[in-house]
């Protein structure tokens, strides 16, 4: 019988738990030789620095594993250690320690010391209950699923999305609910629907994002769609690029912490192990590393959004790798996350300044470990994104786009594939800005942005070159395909409805297209597009010229 995918993982669970039982085992029966005959002996006592770091390590390890009784006790075992374990690192006077320990012992700490071992037998059960990644396809557009009572409405939502490429479901009662929606990206709901509490409809939205449509602008109102998992309230669905936007916004966030990248690095094998399949079940890539000397060999190869360290590794600090990490410019901006316990408070103060960023507490349950990692690579890729990207429409900035089509040119000119750049400009801009203001302005910019990240290629290079202007290059294309493909994105943006306040409206854009691969260099094939889209606006606007010089395929084309 094939097995789920979560199945599997809690099998896998399992059996790490296991392995870390036998060994724990055979470390505890050690530890209460060692702590006896560090009690007995004062040539032993030097045993009580191993016994308290076992102690220390089990605290951290052991509850993360499903031990949270054992890890509990073993974290009061290291607290009534250490003062002993300090002075036996300090050299002092063995036989007052030894006296020392003996009073400890005899104070109940014997029995919890021997019943250590019987602690093992109490495990949480293996949960494997976190959201799992939806398995979607490269090509897969992003299925949306509508509940609106409003036919009319619900027709022009479905359309107007679907010419942003995006696949409506659409549901007119919340009683057509199907059981399996895991082919659903995100969805959207008037919230009339959402007004029977008894439907439970946090459980039904499945970790999905949703937006509702509500006119309510009440806290009371508002506070109870935050409750039952809503993430945008629009009041006004019918305005199609603002509602876009949103949809865009929710599921870029869904797809950057799915994606996201990190490194841990850890001497424990078996909590290494634990991490990994954690959160490598939960969607993300993760590459584990008990050795730090490999670090920044590792690093290099794998490039992470964050990092996460335990403090004490062995021979070498956390924070000291932290530090020297930091030599180098290129890991400056790298987040480095430690794991802690809670009672190093001065450690945790003393790391930040030494070039951590942050710390989880151990033990760390696996839906917490989870969710803030997730949450930890999604704003570290939204900061890298802040240096490269445009913010108003996330797409490339000027000068990152003209790299690209750079290092496009020299791609399509070495293995002599066409590939085409464009240039697009809003037409009659300056008059939506002066008749509906410039914020509108600003919504237009962005429909278009939107528009042409749905509509075209992963692989495709999209920049916002100037004001109301847009660079685009389609690799390995033809000037003909170029051109059919800007023009069913000129009459669909076209027929995109804004909402100006005084007014709904429409805008057009025109553009103008060369062959990449046929001039000197890409600087001079963006001039010659841009001559294509000087002509289209001379001819009429709302439409894509062809460079008249140097497209090699002009003729076929037309
Ligand atoms: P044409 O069809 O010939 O391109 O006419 P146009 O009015 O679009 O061209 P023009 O270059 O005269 O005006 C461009 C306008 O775009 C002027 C500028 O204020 C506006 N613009 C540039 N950047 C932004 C922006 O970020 N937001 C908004 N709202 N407007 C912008
Ligand atoms: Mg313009
Ligand atoms: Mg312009």
């Amino acid at each position: 019988m094939p097995q789920s995918p979560s199945s599997e993982v809690r099998k896998k669970l399992e059996t790490l738990r296991n392995r870390f039982r036998d060994k724990t085992i055979r470390e505890l029966e050690g530890l209460v030789s060692s702590i006896f005959s560090a009690s007995e002996h004062s040539e032993s006592i030097g045993e009580l620095v191993g016994a308290y770091q076992l102690f220390h390590r089990l605290a951290g390890s052991a509850g993360t594993l499903g031990f949270t009784q054992l890890g509990e006790q073993a974290r009061k075992l290291e607290i009534a250690l250490k003062p002993l374990a300090d002075q036996v690192a300090a050299g002092d006077d063995s036989e007052g320690i030894r006296l020392q320990l003996r009073q400890l012992l005899t104070t109940g700490y014997k029995d919890d010391i021997v019943g250590l071992c019987t602690l093992l037998d109490t495990t949480e059960p293996v949960s494997t209950s976190w959201e799992q990644p939806r398995v979607t396809e490269i090509d897969d557009r992003a299925v949306l699923m509508l509940l609106e009572p409003d036919k009319k409405l619900a027709d022009l939502i479905s359309q107007g999305l679907a010419l942003y490429g995006y696949r409506v479901r659409t549901l007119s009662s919340g009683h057509l609910w199907p059981d399996n929606i895991s082919d659903v990206d995100l969805i959207m709901v008037r919230d009339t629907f959402l007004q029977d509490e008894r439907e439970h409809w946090l459980s039904r939205f499945s970790g999905l994002p949703v937006i509702c449509f509500s006119e309510a602008h009440d806290f009371t109102t508002r506070y109870r769609l935050a409750c039952l998992g809503v993430d945008a309230c629009l009041e006004d669905p019918q305005d199609i690029p603002a509602l876009a936007d949103r949809v865009e916004h929710l599921l870029a966030e869904g797809l950057a912490t799915l994606n996201g990248r990190v490194m841990i690095v850890d001497d424990d094998r078996e909590l290494l192990e634990h991490y990994r399949l954690v959160l490598t079940s939960g969607g993300l890539q993760v590459r584990t590393l008990d050795d730090p000397t490999d670090l920044l060999s590792e690093l290099a190869e794998f490039r992470p959004d964050i990092l996460l360290m335990d403090v004490q590794m062995g021979q070498y600090e956390g924070p000291a790798l932290a530090r020297m990490l930091r030599f180098q410019a290129e890991w400056l901006s790298l987040p480095i996350i430690f794991f802690s316990s809670e009672e190093d408070r001065d450690l945790q103060l003393d790391v930040l300044a030494r070039g951590g960023d942050d710390f989880v507490t151990k033990p760390v349950s696996d839906e917490f470990l989870l969710r803030t990692v997730r949450i930890r690579c999604y704003r570290a890729r939204q900061l890298g994104k802040l240096v490269s990207l445009d913010s108003l429409t996330g797409l490339l900035k000027h000068a990152l786009a003209k790299t690209e089509l750079n290092r496009e040119f020299a791609r399509c000119t070495r293995t002599r594939h066409d590939s085409v750049v464009a240039m697009l400009d809003l037409d009659h801009f300056k008059q939506v800005n002066d008749t509906y203001g410039h914020g509108t302005g600003d919504m237009v910019i962005k429909a278009l942005s939107n528009l042409l990240r749905h509509r075209l290629r992963d692989t495709d290079i999209i920049g916002r070159y100037g004001g109301e202007e847009f660079v685009v290059v389609l690799p390995e294309c033809s000037l003909g395909k170029a051109v059919e493909v800007l023009e069913a994105l000129c009459q669909d943006f076209a027929r995109l409805v804004f909402n100006g306040g005084s007014g709904e409206f429409s805008v057009t854009f025109s553009a103008g297209v060369a062959l990449l691969n046929s001039y000197e260099s890409g600087e001079q094939a963006i001039e010659a597009a841009d001559r294509a889209l000087f002509e289209r606006k001379r001819r009429g606007r709302n439409g894509v010229s062809m460079a008249p010089d140097g497209g090699r395929d002009l003729l076929t084309a037309n």
